[in-house]
């Protein structure tokens, strides 16, 4: 599945920002659920990399989790997401070096602005990430159910 677009609500690209700025100058991270390019959902959790100003690695335990709630039929991941505090949205090396080549989406905020990639087995960036545009919708618009 190849999106097009990413819809995201302000209220859940608010919410990304906030988990940016609280973490700075560490990296925040998390998981995106949802329904096709559709984010519904956003769930930060631990960032486990070692040096935490440079890097992130979700808390694998969350990981594994939603993996399994997924299998087993409930929200799907579509993606994650992580900070830059040094201010770039654009993926980095290292971030290109981690992101499996499956087709989810690599959402980047530096805790104003955000940007969003997907991984694939080619990309214009390293060879690994096409970027999507961000469909920045009002909450009032999405009709996501409960
Ligand atoms: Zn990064």
């Amino acid at each position: 599945m190849w999106a097009m677009t990413l819809i995201i609500s302000s209220a859940i690209l608010d919410e990304l920002h906030r988990y940016a700025n609280e973490a700075a100058p560490e990296e925040a991270c998390g998981l995106l659920f949802g329904e096709g390019n559709t984010v519904l959902r956003a769930l930060q959790t631990a960032n486990v990399a070692e040096n935490r100003q440079h890097y992130f690695e979700i808390d694998p335990a969350a990981l594994i989790a939603a993996e399994r709630t997924m299998r087993d039929g409930g929200e799907a991941i579509i993606g994650y997401f992580h900070s830059h505090p040094s201010g770039s949205v654009e993926p980095s090396e290292t971030d290109a070096a981690m992101a499996a080549p499956d087709g989810r989406i690599w959402l980047i905020t530096n805790g104003k602005e955000a940007a969003a990639w997907q991984a694939g087995a080619c990309g214009e960036i390293f060879e690994r990430f096409t970027p999507i545009p961000l469909d920045c919708q009002s909450t009032n618009s999405l009709t996501a159910g409960s």
